[in-house]
């Protein structure tokens, strides 16, 4: 199987290190298997994402001297094509509408959770029905009836990054405690979920490695359980460790004196970069 992998930048701020670091790891490791590697922007927030940083990260990349192959794909063109597999979900009745607001849940929900990669829902509006349905209202995923569905087949997946080497099995407890009735189209604009549009791009352009930074890990159970109720293959993962400023702090898209377009302005070579991101 040839290597395929992909940068999946979300066009919200300019290309700082930690991004650049990951651009060139999967890059590298696709030329150097002789394999593709793939542009993507998850640009379906539509207040968020802008035409500006979009182009300034194709040209940091073009800067950093990376190619990709094929045509750059931009979710926001195609938000049609995430809707056959919401379909699909709505006709395994695995879906119900909900009108909360994020401070509806938040007062819902007894303390901040945690080390939980999103709020767990609480579970207001479960008891509602699709054709319940208002125009704005959010759908989620019925999580019981998902796991019901799945049987005793645990969704799993390969990470091959040095840090969590190995195959990870997705444990119901774990599911209900960490994931929840997560949203797939959102409320108000009903824009398909960021990491549903990923997880299915991800097998749209037969990516066979998914090359990310480690602080999207606990994203990863999330995709691999939506891919396994579609029948989907499973892509491998491999999460890098991050880069971080001198007090340890993970760099931010905020942080602009990190930006790439900085360094350039200040006449850094890409070779500097490389060196500054330890490559
Ligand atoms: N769009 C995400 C980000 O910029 C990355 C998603 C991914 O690589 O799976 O943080």
């Amino acid at each position: 199987m040839t290597f395929r992998t992909r940068f999946a930048p979300s066009p919200t701020g300019p290309l700082h290190l930690g991004h650049a670091y990951s651009a060139i790891t999967a890059h590298d490791m696709a030329r150097h298997a002789g394999g593709a590697f793939l542009l993507r922007m998850e640009d379906t927030d539509l207040q968020r994402a802008k035409p500006e940083w979009d182009a300034l990260i194709l040209e940091d990349l073009t800067w950093l001297g990376l190619t990709w192959d094929g045509p750059v794909l931009r979710q926001s063109e195609q938000l049609d094509s995430y809707t056959p597999a919401l379909n699909r979900f709505a006709d395994m009745d695995l879906l119900y509408p909900c009108s909360c607001s994020r401070s509806q849940i938040q007062a819902a929900l007894a303390a901040p959770q945690e080390g939980v990669a999103h709020d767990v829902y609480p579970g207001t509006c479960k008891h509602r029905t699709m054709d319940s349905r208002q125009p704005g209202d959010a759908l989620r995923l019925h999580l019981d009836r998902a796991l019901d569905r799945l049987g005793g087949a645990l969704p799993c997946f390969v990470e091959t990054g040095p840090a969590r080497r190995g195959t990870h099995r997705i444990e119901p407890d774990h599911a209900r405690s960490e994931i929840g009735d997560i949203v797939l189209s959102r409320k108000g604009d009903g824009i398909v979920a960021y990491f549903l549009a990923s997880a299915l791009d991800d097998i749209a352009q037969s990516i066979t490695v998914v090359v990310r930074g480690e602080d999207l890990f606990d994203f990863t159970p999330i995709q691999v359980l939506l891919l396994s109720l579609l029948d989907l293959p499973i892509p491998r993962y491999r999460h890098h460790g991050l880069i971080r400023d001198e007090t340890g702090k993970r760099l931010a898209k905020r942080d602009d004196a990190r930006a790439i377009a900085t360094y350039r302005a200040a006449g850094k070579t890409p070779q500097d970069i490389r060196a500054m991101v330890g490559l």
